[in-house]
């Protein structure tokens, strides 16, 4: 099945890039096996589990057609446009993640082009990251002098209980497996460990229920949001989600795989300057406020740690 269907002179949604092509269907939940599964929006390929909650993209892209779509030697180059943005980006979450941070060294998943660890590494007696990109791994080479291990971490050769931190900013989303991405933090982790994830927190964030009023409306700018989730197709942005996670759902899957949660909180995920930036800044703090009041998260990010027993 081709993702550029066309019926009746009408386009439908066209749920992935052009490059990609949607050929998995996804039979049970990926967090709690349910196989109680609802089609939430068919044309937007996103689907629920009644039983946890958890919202998912099914059919989807396989992982080698995730793997080149992500491998294309231009996908960076935006991210090496907002260098600036992206430094400060990654001090924040440095600086929110050190206080949680084991003694030791750290290993980051899908580091993408490196500049994380680029700015850990004084922190940590010693850094390494896996990333399935063979184009972030090359910049990670040539622009911070960092070896990442290209592939998923699932598959790579590594000593197990060596890792004192793991970090999985914005990945959880991207896999196809994210309870087996999971089990292998915790066997990766040494005991008292500490896990770091941040993931998008798109099905009860306030701009995706602007998102989904403003599809309604039949707003032009909200065209390509979903009218039932206010969630973009992937094929519309410059990322492919495979997963749509709540703080609920995240928790229990982390729960799953053994690991103990420690700090909720919320991800300042976001890369700008000047004014925008100012906005951003007060828009994250708002939300921390209401969050440390009411633990309530309308925020667009989630970010929990969680440690290995
Ligand atoms: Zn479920």
């Amino acid at each position: 099945m081709h993702n550029s269907a066309h019926a009746d002179g009408i386009e439908v949604a066209l749920a992935y890039p052009a490059e990609t092509r949607v050929t998995e269907v996804v039979p049970t939940c990926n967090v709690c096996q349910s196989d109680h599964i609802q089609r939430v929006d068919p044309q937007y390929n996103f689907c629920r589990c009644d039983s946890c909650g958890y919202v998912f993209d099914s059919p989807r892209p396989s992982i080698a057609e995730i793997t080149a779509f992500y491998s294309q030697p231009a996908h960076y180059d935006s991210w090496l446009q907002e260098e600036h943005g992206r430094d400060a980006l990654w001090r924040r979450r440095l600086k929110k993640f050190l206080p949680h941070r084991a003694k030791g060294n750290l290993l980051d998943i899908g580091a993408g082009i490196g500049q994380f660890l680029h700015h850990a590494q004084p922190l940590f007696t010693q850094v390494a990251g896996t990333e399935v990109s063979k184009s972030a791994v090359r910049i990670a080479k040539e622009k911070y002098g960092m070896d990442l291990y290209t592939g998923q971490v699932e598959e790579l050769d590594l000593p197990l209980s060596s890792f004192d931190n793991i970090t999985l900013f914005h990945v959880l989303e991207h896999v196809s497996d994210p309870a087996r991405l999971m089990r292998r933090c915790m066997e990766l982790l040494r005991p008292q460990g500490v896990l770091a994830i941040a993931v998008p927190n798109d099905v009860l964030a306030w701009t995706s229920k602007i998102k989904k009023l403003g599809k309604r409306m039949k707003l032009g700018r909200f065209e390509k949001f979903s009218p039932v989730l206010g969630i973009a197709r992937a094929g519309d942005s410059r990322e492919i989600h495979l997963s749509h996670f709540t703080p609920a759902v995240l928790r229990q899957l982390i729960n799953n795989s053994g690991l103990t949660i420690g700090e909720e909180s919320l991800d300042p995920y976001y890369v700008s300057n000047g004014a925008r930036l100012m906005l951003d800044s007060v828009y994250y703090a708002l939300h921390r406020t209401l969050y440390s009041v009411f633990t309530i998260n309308y925020y667009d990010t989630i970010w929990m740690i969680a440690r290995k027993p």
